[in-house]
């Protein structure tokens, strides 16, 4: 489903240039859960970064479904998007936006016609448990409570992928197994396709099929650490929803 193909970037400053990462090519199967594991540093948000093309590669190719999307044009590159999402150690939630806006962001940047806006944020919000919290400001909700909101803003698209970003390490141990528990659930209910960075290697157990560990760059070891599932066609939230009525 994702294959990066001798993908490296080099951050050029007037001092030093820095091989953040170097030429690593990688296969993420569907309905897998993959991490990225290794210390600070080590590359492992820029390799993430670069799946979505939101960190340019300066080598190598990214393919998705079929599509490079290396060659795409920005505009066709847009069109593309809404099929990754992606969630950040920090949440990255518009603080001067309510729930509703900040999920309202997604859809609009995606071109989502806005007569739908509504019914798709509130049937959102109910998968993620947080209907109540539909006109709240990010201050006024917990880091977990963020985060699931992250999760929703990323979901609202029905993305075949999401990317994780260190997704639990500003969570307490209770919050964390939650969110995983939850992530899990996008997994194996939705059929979406998780990739996730991560120093923890709490977390990597608890979800991961396939881990890679990245030290300077470069990924040194794949280990395999459950089966993973038979390949199962992404539905769509409302498949959740329903479930959840
Ligand atoms: P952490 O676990 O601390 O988040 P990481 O494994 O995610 O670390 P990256 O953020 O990918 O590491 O950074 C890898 C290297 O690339 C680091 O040395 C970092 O300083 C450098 N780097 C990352 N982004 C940039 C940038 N925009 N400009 C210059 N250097 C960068
Ligand atoms: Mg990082």
């Amino acid at each position: 489903m994702i294959t990066l193909t001798n993908i490296s970037k080099t951050f050029s400053t007037k001092k030093e240039t820095l091989q953040a990462v170097s030429p690593t090519s990688l296969s993420v199967k569907k309905g897998e859960i993959f991490g990225i594991i290794g210390f600070s540093g080590a590359g492992k948000s820029t390799l993430l970064r670069m799946v979505n093309l939101i960190e340019t590669p300066t080598t190598g190719e990214v393919w998705f479904d079929g599509v490079e999307l290396t060659k795409l044009s920005p505009k066709q590159l847009q069109k593309q998007r809404p099929q990754i999402g992606m969630i950040f150690q920090h949440f990255n939630l518009l603080l001067n936006k309510t729930v509703y806006g900040n999920i309202e962001f997604a859809l609009k940047a995606a071109g989502i016609p806005k007569k739908e806006h509504r019914k798709r944020i509130e049937g959102i919000l109910k998968v993620v448990e947080l209907s109540d919290k539909i006109d709240y400001y990010p201050s006024q909700l917990s880091g977990g409570q963020k985060q699931r909101v992250a999760i929703a803003r990323a979901l609202v698209l029905n993305p075949k992928v999401l990317l994780c970003d260190e997704p639990t390490s500003a969570l307490d141990p209770h919050t964390t197994e939650n969110i995983l528990q939850f992530l899990k659930s996008i997994n194996e209910q939705l059929g979406v396709t998780l990739i996730i960075v991560t120093h923890e290697l709490e977390v990597a157990n608890t979800l991961c099929h396939r881990v890679a560990v990245m030290e300077k760059g470069s990924i040194e070891e794949e280990i395999i650490l459950s089966e993973s599932p038979s390949p199962k066609a992404a539905t769509s939230i409302g498949h959740l929803l329903i479930e959840h009525r």
